[in-house]
Protein backbone atom coordinates (compact mmCIF):
# COMPACT_ATOMS: atom_id res chain seq x y z
CA UNK A 1 0.00 0.00 0.00
CA UNK A 2 2.97 2.37 0.80
CA UNK A 3 5.00 1.56 -1.96
CA UNK A 4 2.06 1.63 -4.33
CA UNK A 5 1.34 5.76 -2.47
CA UNK A 6 4.98 6.55 -2.85
CA UNK A 7 5.02 5.04 -6.56
CA UNK A 8 2.26 7.23 -7.35
CA UNK A 9 3.74 10.43 -5.49
CA UNK A 10 6.91 10.14 -7.56
CA UNK A 11 5.18 8.57 -11.02
CA UNK A 12 7.45 6.09 -10.93
CA UNK A 13 6.69 3.60 -13.98
CA UNK A 14 7.04 0.35 -12.81
CA UNK A 15 9.81 -0.39 -10.40
CA UNK A 16 13.34 -1.84 -11.12
CA UNK A 17 13.36 -3.76 -7.97
CA UNK A 18 15.70 -6.80 -6.72
CA UNK A 19 13.82 -8.22 -4.33
CA UNK A 20 10.39 -8.93 -5.17
CA UNK A 21 6.81 -9.18 -3.11
CA UNK A 22 6.46 -12.57 -2.35
CA UNK A 23 2.74 -13.65 -1.97
CA UNK A 24 0.90 -16.68 -0.52
CA UNK A 25 -2.23 -17.80 -2.14
CA UNK A 26 -4.28 -16.48 0.30
CA UNK A 27 -3.23 -13.28 -1.15
CA UNK A 28 -3.08 -13.74 -4.86
CA UNK A 29 -5.73 -16.40 -5.26
CA UNK A 30 -4.85 -18.40 -7.56
CA UNK A 31 -6.94 -21.10 -8.05
CA UNK A 32 -4.25 -24.10 -8.74
CA UNK A 33 -6.47 -26.37 -10.42
CA UNK A 34 -6.79 -24.02 -13.29
CA UNK A 35 -2.63 -24.67 -13.27
CA UNK A 36 -1.75 -27.24 -16.08
CA UNK A 37 -0.32 -30.48 -14.94
CA UNK A 38 2.12 -30.59 -17.53
CA UNK A 39 3.39 -27.36 -16.78
CA UNK A 40 3.49 -28.60 -12.60
CA UNK A 41 5.40 -31.81 -13.74
CA UNK A 42 8.04 -29.83 -15.71
CA UNK A 43 8.52 -27.19 -12.97
CA UNK A 44 8.38 -29.88 -10.19
CA UNK A 45 10.83 -31.70 -12.37
CA UNK A 46 13.35 -29.37 -12.93
CA UNK A 47 12.80 -28.54 -9.21
CA UNK A 48 13.58 -31.95 -8.10
CA UNK A 49 16.68 -31.44 -10.14
CA UNK A 50 18.09 -28.61 -8.35
CA UNK A 51 16.79 -25.77 -10.45
CA UNK A 52 14.41 -22.86 -9.63
CA UNK A 53 11.51 -22.75 -11.97
CA UNK A 54 8.68 -20.76 -12.46
CA UNK A 55 5.11 -20.69 -14.58
CA UNK A 56 5.99 -17.23 -16.11
CA UNK A 57 4.49 -14.08 -18.13
CA UNK A 58 0.95 -14.19 -19.79
CA UNK A 59 -0.38 -17.23 -17.74
CA UNK A 60 0.42 -16.04 -14.55
CA UNK A 61 -1.46 -13.10 -15.44
CA UNK A 62 -4.56 -14.91 -16.68
CA UNK A 63 -4.85 -17.17 -13.38
CA UNK A 64 -4.52 -13.60 -11.28
CA UNK A 65 -7.56 -12.60 -13.40
CA UNK A 66 -9.09 -15.86 -13.06
CA UNK A 67 -8.50 -16.82 -16.82
CA UNK A 68 -8.14 -19.86 -18.58
CA UNK A 69 -3.90 -19.63 -19.79
CA UNK A 70 -3.56 -20.28 -23.36
CA UNK A 71 -0.43 -21.62 -22.55
CA UNK A 72 1.73 -21.84 -20.21
CA UNK A 73 5.63 -20.87 -20.18
CA UNK A 74 8.23 -21.72 -17.80
CA UNK A 75 11.12 -19.99 -16.67
CA UNK A 76 13.97 -21.66 -15.18
CA UNK A 77 17.75 -20.62 -13.76
CA UNK A 78 18.48 -23.96 -15.69
CA UNK A 79 20.70 -23.96 -18.95
CA UNK A 80 18.82 -25.40 -22.49
CA UNK A 81 21.30 -28.11 -22.21
CA UNK A 82 20.44 -28.88 -18.43
CA UNK A 83 16.42 -28.63 -19.13
CA UNK A 84 16.79 -30.75 -22.32
CA UNK A 85 18.24 -33.36 -20.87
CA UNK A 86 15.68 -33.97 -18.32
CA UNK A 87 13.05 -34.72 -20.47
CA UNK A 88 12.29 -37.31 -23.20
CA UNK A 89 11.01 -35.22 -25.38
CA UNK A 90 12.24 -32.36 -25.55
CA UNK A 91 13.58 -30.37 -28.05
CA UNK A 92 16.33 -27.22 -28.09
CA UNK A 93 15.36 -24.33 -31.00
CA UNK A 94 16.55 -20.96 -31.85
CA UNK A 95 19.73 -20.46 -33.07
CA UNK A 96 20.34 -16.57 -31.12
CA UNK A 97 18.63 -17.20 -27.83
CA UNK A 98 17.85 -20.97 -27.51
CA UNK A 99 14.78 -22.24 -25.61
CA UNK A 100 13.56 -25.04 -25.03
CA UNK A 101 9.84 -27.10 -25.95
CA UNK A 102 8.85 -29.63 -24.21
CA UNK A 103 6.15 -31.97 -25.16
CA UNK A 104 3.66 -34.00 -23.64
CA UNK A 105 1.30 -35.53 -26.38
CA UNK A 106 -0.06 -32.26 -28.06
CA UNK A 107 0.97 -30.24 -25.32
CA UNK A 108 4.23 -27.99 -26.33
CA UNK A 109 5.58 -26.02 -23.08
CA UNK A 110 8.18 -23.34 -23.51
CA UNK A 111 11.01 -23.45 -21.15
CA UNK A 112 13.28 -20.43 -20.90
CA UNK A 113 16.43 -19.88 -18.96
CA UNK A 114 16.30 -16.46 -17.31
CA UNK A 115 17.86 -13.87 -19.68
CA UNK A 116 19.99 -10.94 -18.31
CA UNK A 117 19.42 -7.18 -18.93
CA UNK A 118 20.15 -5.77 -22.15
CA UNK A 119 23.59 -4.10 -21.97
CA UNK A 120 24.15 -1.15 -23.71
CA UNK A 121 26.71 -2.98 -26.08
CA UNK A 122 24.00 -5.00 -27.69
CA UNK A 123 24.00 -4.85 -31.16
CA UNK A 124 21.06 -2.69 -32.56
CA UNK A 125 20.05 -1.51 -35.74
CA UNK A 126 19.99 2.35 -36.66
CA UNK A 127 16.97 3.24 -35.26
CA UNK A 128 17.63 1.42 -31.80
CA UNK A 129 16.00 -2.18 -32.00
CA UNK A 130 17.96 -4.44 -30.40
CA UNK A 131 19.28 -7.30 -32.71
CA UNK A 132 21.12 -9.82 -30.60
CA UNK A 133 20.79 -9.76 -26.39
CA UNK A 134 20.95 -13.13 -25.70
CA UNK A 135 22.78 -13.92 -22.10
CA UNK A 136 21.36 -15.66 -19.12
CA UNK A 137 21.07 -14.10 -16.04
CA UNK A 138 19.38 -13.74 -12.93
CA UNK A 139 15.62 -13.85 -12.40
CA UNK A 140 15.42 -10.36 -11.78
CA UNK A 141 17.11 -9.51 -14.60
CA UNK A 142 14.60 -12.01 -15.89
CA UNK A 143 11.70 -10.00 -15.02
CA UNK A 144 13.17 -6.48 -15.78
CA UNK A 145 13.69 -7.34 -19.63
CA UNK A 146 10.26 -8.85 -19.42
CA UNK A 147 7.31 -6.07 -21.37
CA UNK A 148 4.69 -5.21 -18.76
CA UNK A 149 4.34 -5.34 -15.10
CA UNK A 150 1.67 -7.75 -15.16
CA UNK A 151 3.63 -10.07 -17.50
CA UNK A 152 6.69 -9.95 -15.13
CA UNK A 153 5.32 -12.67 -12.48
CA UNK A 154 6.72 -15.79 -11.52
CA UNK A 155 4.56 -18.19 -9.90
CA UNK A 156 5.63 -21.76 -8.54
CA UNK A 157 3.34 -24.48 -8.16
CA UNK A 158 5.18 -26.48 -5.26
CA UNK A 159 4.81 -23.54 -3.18
CA UNK A 160 1.94 -21.83 -4.38
CA UNK A 161 3.92 -18.29 -4.22
CA UNK A 162 3.82 -15.37 -6.78
CA UNK A 163 6.90 -13.48 -7.26
CA UNK A 164 6.09 -9.82 -8.57
CA UNK A 165 8.84 -7.97 -9.12
CA UNK A 166 7.29 -4.70 -10.73
CA UNK A 167 4.02 -4.20 -8.82
CA UNK A 168 2.32 -6.24 -11.31
CA UNK A 169 -0.48 -7.84 -8.72
CA UNK A 170 -1.07 -4.09 -7.91
CA UNK A 171 -1.34 -3.40 -11.83
CA UNK A 172 -3.59 -6.10 -12.35
CA UNK A 173 -6.16 -5.01 -9.63
CA UNK A 174 -6.65 -1.61 -11.11
CA UNK A 175 -6.67 -3.11 -15.00
CA UNK A 176 -3.57 -0.86 -15.54
CA UNK A 177 -0.89 -1.77 -18.61
CA UNK A 178 2.51 0.13 -17.32
CA UNK A 179 5.49 -1.00 -19.31
CA UNK A 180 8.67 -1.78 -17.43
CA UNK A 181 11.11 0.83 -17.43
CA UNK A 182 11.90 4.25 -19.93
CA UNK A 183 8.91 3.85 -22.09
CA UNK A 184 10.69 5.19 -25.17
CA UNK A 185 13.62 2.92 -24.70
CA UNK A 186 11.80 -0.03 -24.40
CA UNK A 187 9.90 0.72 -27.42
CA UNK A 188 13.42 1.97 -29.26
CA UNK A 189 14.38 -1.74 -28.03
CA UNK A 190 11.87 -3.75 -29.69
CA UNK A 191 8.78 -1.93 -31.38
CA UNK A 192 6.64 -4.74 -31.11
CA UNK A 193 5.60 -3.92 -27.71
CA UNK A 194 3.54 -1.24 -28.88
CA UNK A 195 1.33 -3.51 -30.85
CA UNK A 196 1.56 -5.72 -27.46
CA UNK A 197 -0.06 -3.58 -25.19
CA UNK A 198 -2.60 -2.31 -27.84
CA UNK A 199 -3.76 -5.72 -27.42
CA UNK A 200 -3.29 -6.23 -24.04
CA UNK A 201 -5.44 -3.38 -23.65
CA UNK A 202 -8.40 -4.55 -25.94
CA UNK A 203 -8.03 -8.51 -24.48
CA UNK A 204 -7.97 -7.67 -21.05
CA UNK A 205 -10.39 -4.71 -20.79
CA UNK A 206 -7.11 -2.98 -19.19
CA UNK A 207 -6.38 1.11 -18.97
CA UNK A 208 -2.69 1.98 -20.73
CA UNK A 209 -1.31 3.95 -17.96
CA UNK A 210 -0.56 7.30 -19.47
CA UNK A 211 3.02 7.46 -19.78
CA UNK A 212 3.22 3.97 -21.37
CA UNK A 213 0.52 5.17 -24.02
CA UNK A 214 2.29 8.37 -24.72
CA UNK A 215 4.99 7.78 -26.61
CA UNK A 216 3.15 4.82 -28.81
CA UNK A 217 1.84 7.55 -31.45
CA UNK A 218 4.86 9.03 -32.03
CA UNK A 219 6.90 6.51 -32.42
CA UNK A 220 4.58 3.49 -34.35
CA UNK A 221 6.19 4.42 -37.35
CA UNK A 222 9.29 2.16 -36.10
CA UNK A 223 7.63 -1.41 -36.40
CA UNK A 224 8.56 -0.32 -40.31
CA UNK A 225 11.62 -1.93 -39.47
CA UNK A 226 11.15 -4.85 -37.44
CA UNK A 227 10.85 -7.88 -39.88
CA UNK A 228 7.82 -8.51 -41.13
CA UNK A 229 7.25 -12.33 -40.23
CA UNK A 230 7.61 -11.00 -36.69
CA UNK A 231 4.82 -8.39 -37.24
CA UNK A 232 2.59 -11.05 -38.78
CA UNK A 233 3.19 -12.98 -35.37
CA UNK A 234 2.15 -10.53 -33.58
CA UNK A 235 -0.71 -9.04 -35.75
CA UNK A 236 -1.96 -12.84 -36.00
CA UNK A 237 -2.11 -12.88 -31.88
CA UNK A 238 -3.98 -10.00 -31.86
CA UNK A 239 -6.42 -10.72 -34.77
CA UNK A 240 -6.81 -14.19 -33.32
CA UNK A 241 -7.15 -12.93 -29.61
CA UNK A 242 -11.38 -13.17 -29.72
CA UNK A 243 -10.93 -9.43 -29.49
CA UNK A 244 -9.75 -8.38 -33.02
CA UNK A 245 -13.03 -5.64 -33.26
CA UNK A 246 -12.09 -4.32 -29.99
CA UNK A 247 -8.59 -4.28 -30.61
CA UNK A 248 -9.14 -2.44 -33.77
CA UNK A 249 -11.50 -0.02 -31.92
CA UNK A 250 -8.57 0.51 -29.15
CA UNK A 251 -6.08 1.18 -32.51
CA UNK A 252 -8.07 3.75 -33.32
CA UNK A 253 -8.40 5.35 -30.19
CA UNK A 254 -4.71 5.95 -29.79
CA UNK A 255 -4.59 6.58 -32.83
CA UNK A 256 -2.64 3.98 -34.10
CA UNK A 257 -4.98 2.81 -36.94
CA UNK A 258 -2.26 4.33 -39.48
CA UNK A 259 1.18 3.47 -39.85
CA UNK A 260 1.46 0.60 -37.61
CA UNK A 261 0.19 -2.06 -39.66
CA UNK A 262 0.07 -2.27 -43.32
CA UNK A 263 -2.60 -4.83 -43.68
CA UNK A 264 -4.68 -2.43 -41.41
CA UNK A 265 -4.31 0.41 -43.46
CA UNK A 266 -5.40 -1.36 -46.28
CA UNK A 267 -8.39 -2.89 -44.16
CA UNK A 268 -9.49 0.55 -42.56
CA UNK A 269 -8.79 2.29 -45.30
CA UNK A 270 -11.60 0.76 -47.69
CA UNK A 271 -15.04 2.26 -46.93
CA UNK A 272 -16.73 -0.24 -48.71
CA UNK A 273 -14.91 -2.85 -47.32
CA UNK A 274 -15.24 -1.90 -43.73
CA UNK A 275 -18.61 -3.66 -43.13
CA UNK A 276 -17.53 -6.59 -44.72
CA UNK A 277 -14.25 -6.88 -42.36
CA UNK A 278 -16.17 -5.61 -39.42
CA UNK A 279 -18.74 -8.72 -39.67
CA UNK A 280 -15.55 -11.09 -40.64
CA UNK A 281 -13.67 -10.05 -37.69
CA UNK A 282 -17.27 -10.70 -34.90
CA UNK A 283 -17.36 -13.65 -36.69
CA UNK A 284 -13.99 -14.72 -35.81
CA UNK A 285 -13.94 -13.15 -32.49
CA UNK A 286 -17.74 -15.38 -31.31
CA UNK A 287 -15.75 -18.44 -32.84
CA UNK A 288 -12.82 -17.81 -30.56
CA UNK A 289 -15.14 -16.85 -27.90
CA UNK A 290 -16.99 -20.49 -28.32
CA UNK A 291 -13.64 -22.31 -28.00
CA UNK A 292 -14.04 -23.21 -32.06
CA UNK A 293 -11.10 -23.06 -34.41
CA UNK A 294 -10.38 -20.12 -36.55
CA UNK A 295 -8.15 -20.57 -40.02
CA UNK A 296 -5.82 -17.58 -40.65
CA UNK A 297 -6.63 -18.45 -44.24
CA UNK A 298 -10.60 -17.22 -43.78
CA UNK A 299 -9.37 -14.19 -42.22
CA UNK A 300 -7.00 -13.08 -44.15
CA UNK A 301 -9.08 -13.35 -47.12
CA UNK A 302 -11.61 -11.59 -45.33
CA UNK A 303 -9.33 -8.92 -45.11
CA UNK A 304 -8.16 -8.70 -48.03
CA UNK A 305 -11.76 -9.26 -50.37
CA UNK A 306 -12.27 -5.68 -50.78
CA UNK A 307 -8.61 -5.38 -52.37
CA UNK A 308 -9.79 -8.61 -54.93
CA UNK A 309 -12.99 -7.01 -55.37
CA UNK A 310 -11.63 -3.80 -56.72
CA UNK A 311 -9.23 -5.43 -58.59
CA UNK A 312 -11.43 -8.47 -59.96
CA UNK A 313 -13.97 -5.72 -61.17
CA UNK A 314 -11.34 -3.79 -63.23
CA UNK A 315 -10.10 -6.88 -65.22
CA UNK A 316 -13.95 -7.41 -65.42
CA UNK A 317 -14.53 -4.25 -67.04
CA UNK A 318 -11.45 -4.51 -69.30
CA UNK A 319 -13.23 -7.40 -71.20
CA UNK A 320 -11.28 -10.58 -68.73
CA UNK A 321 -13.75 -13.32 -68.08
CA UNK A 322 -15.05 -13.99 -64.41
CA UNK A 323 -12.97 -16.73 -63.64
CA UNK A 324 -9.40 -15.69 -64.87
CA UNK A 325 -9.76 -11.77 -64.00
CA UNK A 326 -10.38 -12.92 -60.37
CA UNK A 327 -7.20 -15.38 -60.36
CA UNK A 328 -5.20 -12.07 -62.04
CA UNK A 329 -6.77 -9.74 -58.91
CA UNK A 330 -6.12 -12.69 -56.03
CA UNK A 331 -2.20 -12.85 -57.71
CA UNK A 332 -2.03 -8.92 -57.70
CA UNK A 333 -3.53 -8.95 -54.06
CA UNK A 334 -1.08 -11.74 -53.07
CA UNK A 335 2.08 -10.49 -54.32
CA UNK A 336 1.76 -6.96 -52.68
CA UNK A 337 0.77 -8.61 -49.51
CA UNK A 338 3.22 -11.35 -49.46
CA UNK A 339 5.77 -9.09 -48.81
CA UNK A 340 4.64 -6.73 -46.39
CA UNK A 341 2.86 -9.56 -44.15
CA UNK A 342 5.32 -12.64 -44.62
CA UNK A 343 2.07 -14.70 -45.25
CA UNK A 344 2.86 -17.96 -44.82
CA UNK A 345 2.29 -20.32 -47.78
CA UNK A 346 -0.42 -22.34 -46.31
CA UNK A 347 -2.18 -19.05 -45.57
CA UNK A 348 -2.30 -17.81 -49.08
CA UNK A 349 -3.29 -20.79 -50.74
CA UNK A 350 -6.15 -21.07 -48.35
CA UNK A 351 -6.99 -17.36 -49.46
CA UNK A 352 -6.98 -18.16 -52.95
CA UNK A 353 -9.00 -20.93 -52.69
CA UNK A 354 -11.90 -19.35 -50.53
CA UNK A 355 -11.95 -16.74 -53.28
CA UNK A 356 -11.64 -18.84 -56.34
CA UNK A 357 -14.63 -20.58 -55.26
CA UNK A 358 -16.91 -17.33 -54.91
CA UNK A 359 -17.90 -17.20 -58.74
CA UNK A 360 -19.11 -20.36 -58.59
CA UNK A 361 -22.24 -20.25 -56.19
CA UNK A 362 -23.20 -18.49 -59.00
CA UNK A 363 -23.23 -21.22 -61.26
CA UNK A 364 -26.01 -23.39 -59.98
CA UNK A 365 -26.94 -25.07 -63.13
CA UNK A 366 -26.26 -28.92 -63.75
CA UNK A 367 -23.32 -30.49 -61.91
CA UNK A 368 -22.09 -27.14 -60.70
CA UNK A 369 -23.62 -26.94 -57.40
CA UNK A 370 -22.57 -30.56 -56.97
CA UNK A 371 -19.12 -30.21 -57.65
CA UNK A 372 -18.50 -27.72 -55.74
CA UNK A 373 -20.38 -29.26 -52.44
CA UNK A 374 -17.56 -31.81 -52.52
CA UNK A 375 -14.94 -29.02 -52.90
CA UNK A 376 -12.49 -29.88 -49.87
CA UNK A 377 -12.98 -26.38 -48.91
CA UNK A 378 -16.38 -25.63 -49.69
CA UNK A 379 -17.20 -24.96 -45.89
CA UNK A 380 -15.10 -21.83 -45.54
CA UNK A 381 -16.15 -20.74 -49.30
CA UNK A 382 -19.70 -21.07 -48.21
CA UNK A 383 -19.15 -19.03 -44.76
CA UNK A 384 -17.52 -16.50 -46.99
CA UNK A 385 -20.57 -16.38 -49.36
CA UNK A 386 -22.61 -15.68 -46.10
CA UNK A 387 -20.82 -12.79 -45.16
CA UNK A 388 -20.62 -11.25 -48.38
CA UNK A 389 -24.22 -11.63 -48.33
CA UNK A 390 -24.22 -9.98 -44.97
CA UNK A 391 -22.50 -7.29 -46.26
CA UNK A 392 -24.61 -6.35 -48.98
CA UNK A 393 -22.02 -7.02 -51.40
CA UNK A 394 -24.29 -9.45 -53.09
CA UNK A 395 -27.80 -10.40 -53.16
CA UNK A 396 -28.50 -12.80 -50.12
CA UNK A 397 -31.21 -14.89 -51.95
CA UNK A 398 -28.04 -16.58 -53.36
CA UNK A 399 -26.51 -17.10 -49.77
CA UNK A 400 -30.07 -18.38 -49.02
CA UNK A 401 -30.26 -20.86 -52.06
CA UNK A 402 -26.75 -22.18 -50.81
CA UNK A 403 -28.26 -22.71 -47.24
CA UNK A 404 -30.90 -24.35 -48.84
CA UNK A 405 -29.12 -26.40 -51.05
CA UNK A 406 -27.22 -27.71 -48.50
CA UNK A 407 -29.36 -28.80 -46.05
CA UNK A 408 -31.64 -30.30 -48.69
CA UNK A 409 -32.24 -34.42 -49.48
CA UNK A 410 -31.06 -35.00 -53.23
CA UNK A 411 -34.93 -34.88 -54.12
CA UNK A 412 -35.34 -31.00 -53.60
CA UNK A 413 -32.10 -30.42 -54.39
CA UNK A 414 -32.33 -31.69 -58.08
CA UNK A 415 -35.97 -29.89 -58.07
CA UNK A 416 -33.49 -26.57 -56.62
CA UNK A 417 -31.21 -27.23 -59.73
CA UNK A 418 -33.69 -27.49 -62.29
CA UNK A 419 -35.56 -24.86 -60.89
CA UNK A 420 -32.64 -22.05 -61.28
CA UNK A 421 -31.66 -23.98 -64.95
CA UNK A 422 -34.83 -23.23 -66.12
CA UNK A 423 -35.19 -19.74 -64.44
CA UNK A 424 -33.98 -16.56 -65.70
CA UNK A 425 -31.71 -16.42 -63.36
CA UNK A 426 -29.47 -19.04 -63.93
CA UNK A 427 -28.00 -16.93 -66.92
CA UNK A 428 -24.87 -14.94 -66.35
CA UNK A 429 -23.69 -11.34 -67.17
CA UNK A 430 -20.37 -11.68 -68.93
CA UNK A 431 -18.20 -9.03 -70.17
CA UNK A 432 -17.60 -8.99 -74.08
CA UNK A 433 -14.41 -10.24 -74.33
CA UNK A 434 -11.59 -8.41 -76.22
CA UNK A 435 -11.53 -8.47 -79.67
CA UNK A 436 -14.14 -10.75 -79.84
CA UNK A 437 -17.19 -8.11 -80.16
CA UNK A 438 -20.10 -9.86 -81.56
CA UNK A 439 -22.53 -8.56 -84.26
CA UNK A 440 -26.01 -8.22 -83.69
CA UNK A 441 -27.63 -11.83 -84.35
CA UNK A 442 -24.99 -13.95 -83.45
CA UNK A 443 -25.07 -13.19 -80.26
CA UNK A 444 -25.85 -16.45 -79.00
CA UNK A 445 -22.98 -18.09 -80.76
CA UNK A 446 -20.84 -15.85 -79.33
CA UNK A 447 -21.94 -15.81 -75.69
CA UNK A 448 -22.22 -19.90 -75.72
CA UNK A 449 -18.46 -19.49 -76.93
CA UNK A 450 -17.61 -17.50 -74.11
CA UNK A 451 -19.83 -19.75 -71.72
CA UNK A 452 -17.66 -22.81 -72.75
CA UNK A 453 -14.35 -20.81 -72.07
CA UNK A 454 -15.69 -19.88 -69.15
CA UNK A 455 -16.77 -23.15 -67.77
CA UNK A 456 -13.48 -24.56 -68.67
CA UNK A 457 -11.67 -21.96 -66.50
CA UNK A 458 -14.01 -22.93 -63.91
CA UNK A 459 -13.05 -26.55 -63.79
CA UNK A 460 -9.79 -25.34 -63.65
CA UNK A 461 -10.54 -23.23 -60.90
CA UNK A 462 -11.19 -26.86 -59.43
CA UNK A 463 -7.40 -26.72 -58.95
CA UNK A 464 -6.85 -23.21 -58.14
CA UNK A 465 -4.38 -24.64 -55.80
CA UNK A 466 -2.16 -23.79 -53.67
CA UNK A 467 0.90 -22.42 -55.91
CA UNK A 468 1.63 -19.07 -54.66
CA UNK A 469 1.54 -16.42 -57.49
CA UNK A 470 5.01 -16.10 -57.09
CA UNK A 471 6.56 -18.50 -55.65
CA UNK A 472 9.95 -17.61 -57.98
CA UNK A 473 9.69 -14.31 -56.64
CA UNK A 474 8.77 -12.74 -60.01
CA UNK A 475 5.54 -10.44 -60.80
CA UNK A 476 2.70 -12.44 -61.80
CA UNK A 477 2.44 -12.36 -65.52
CA UNK A 478 -1.03 -12.12 -66.55
CA UNK A 479 -1.89 -15.84 -67.35
CA UNK A 480 -4.31 -18.13 -68.94
CA UNK A 481 -3.62 -21.46 -67.17
CA UNK A 482 -3.05 -24.21 -68.96
CA UNK A 483 -2.75 -27.55 -67.32
CA UNK A 484 -2.22 -28.40 -63.91
CA UNK A 485 -0.59 -25.46 -62.03
CA UNK A 486 1.39 -27.57 -59.79
CA UNK A 487 3.64 -28.38 -62.25
CA UNK A 488 4.55 -25.08 -62.42
CA UNK A 489 5.29 -23.87 -59.25
CA UNK A 490 8.63 -23.01 -59.21
CA UNK A 491 11.43 -23.13 -56.56
CA UNK A 492 11.41 -21.28 -53.46
CA UNK A 493 9.81 -24.15 -51.36
CA UNK A 494 11.73 -23.51 -48.99
CA UNK A 495 13.53 -19.70 -47.52
CA UNK A 496 14.59 -19.89 -44.40
CA UNK A 497 15.04 -16.37 -43.13
CA UNK A 498 11.99 -13.53 -43.44
CA UNK A 499 13.10 -12.35 -46.85
CA UNK A 500 12.88 -16.28 -48.16
CA UNK A 501 9.92 -16.54 -46.45
CA UNK A 502 7.63 -13.30 -47.93
CA UNK A 503 9.22 -14.25 -51.21
CA UNK A 504 7.95 -17.57 -51.63
CA UNK A 505 4.90 -16.60 -49.43
CA UNK A 506 5.22 -19.06 -46.98
P1 LIG B 1 -0.73 -14.33 -24.56
O1 LIG B 1 -1.77 -14.69 -23.55
O2 LIG B 1 -1.28 -13.54 -25.65
O3 LIG B 1 0.14 -15.48 -24.99
P2 LIG B 1 1.68 -13.55 -23.22
O4 LIG B 1 1.93 -12.44 -22.24
O5 LIG B 1 1.85 -14.93 -22.72
O6 LIG B 1 0.23 -13.30 -23.78
P3 LIG B 1 3.65 -14.18 -25.16
O7 LIG B 1 3.88 -13.58 -26.50
O8 LIG B 1 3.26 -15.61 -25.07
O9 LIG B 1 2.56 -13.27 -24.47
O10 LIG B 1 4.96 -13.91 -24.31
C1 LIG B 1 5.21 -14.55 -23.06
C2 LIG B 1 5.92 -13.58 -22.14
O11 LIG B 1 7.19 -13.21 -22.68
C3 LIG B 1 5.21 -12.27 -21.89
O12 LIG B 1 4.25 -12.37 -20.87
C4 LIG B 1 6.35 -11.35 -21.52
O13 LIG B 1 6.73 -11.54 -20.18
C5 LIG B 1 7.49 -11.85 -22.40
N1 LIG B 1 7.54 -11.13 -23.69
C6 LIG B 1 6.99 -11.49 -24.85
N2 LIG B 1 7.25 -10.62 -25.82
C7 LIG B 1 8.03 -9.66 -25.27
C8 LIG B 1 8.65 -8.48 -25.75
N3 LIG B 1 8.51 -8.11 -27.02
N4 LIG B 1 9.39 -7.76 -24.89
C9 LIG B 1 9.53 -8.14 -23.61
N5 LIG B 1 8.98 -9.23 -23.09
C10 LIG B 1 8.23 -9.99 -23.90
MG1 LIG C 1 1.77 -16.73 -23.92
Amino acid sequence: MIKKFIRKILGVKGRTNHEPDILGPDQHGIDPKMVSSNAVRVTSTLQEAGFEAFVVGGAVRDLLLGVKPKDFDIATNATPEQVKRLFRRAFIIGRRFQIVHVMFGQDLLEVTTFRGTTTDNAPKDEHGRVLRDNTFGSQAEDAERRDFTVNAMYYNPATQQVLDYHGGIGDIRSKTLRIIGQPEARYREDPVRMLRVVRFAAKLKFDIEPSTAAPIKVMAPLINNVPAARVFDEMLKLLMSGQALACLQQLRKEGLHHGLLPLLDVVLEQPLGFKFVTLALDATDRRIMAGKTVSPGFLFASLLWHQVLEKWNAYQAAGEFPIPALHLAADEVLESQTEKLALQRKIGSDMRDIWAMQPRFERRNGKNPYKLLEHLRFRAGYDFLLLRCASGEIDPELGDWWTAFWEADEVIRAEMVSAVSSGAGSKRKRPPRRGQRHKEGEEGGADAEAEAADDAQADEADDFDSAPPDSNGAPPKRRRRRGPRRNRRGGGEGGNGPAGDAASGQ
